[in-house]
């Protein structure tokens, strides 16, 4: 056998037999107790564009969007009473910053 093929038995077998799933973007990690707590708004910072998101499969999804030269996160939540459709981040962040938080939110460690 193979290492390529290796990886690959490692790979299948990982993959859930969830059929709505296309399996192409991320799905974040369960909240960690202790994260960092985002603090989410429902304005946001004008149209942008869409430079990163998480698996639209899940009833929380998020996107990394950016507006101008500054990023904001959206959140698209379905079928739950306790939090809008649609919201954002209050804050945004430039470029480095904003991929850090992505990181941290697709780790579990903000949300
Ligand atoms: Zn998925």
């Amino acid at each position: 056998m193979t290492a390529s093929a290796a990886v690959f038995g490692v790979a299948a077998t990982e993959e859930g037999d969830d059929a709505d799933c296309p399996g192409v973007s991320p799905h974040p990690a369960v909240p960690r107790p202790g994260r960092t707590k985002l603090w989410w708004i429902e304005e946001s910072l004008g149209r942008g564009r869409v430079v990163a998101h998480t698996c639209a499969c899940q009833m929380t999804s998020y996107e990394l969007v950016r507006c101008g030269g500054l990023y904001q996160f959206r959140r698209h939540a379905f079928a739950r009473h306790d939090v809008p459709p649609v919201s954002w981040t209050a804050r945004c962040w430039r470029r480095e910053e904003a991929y850090a938080w992505w990181r941290r939110l697709l780790a579990g460690q903000a949300r």
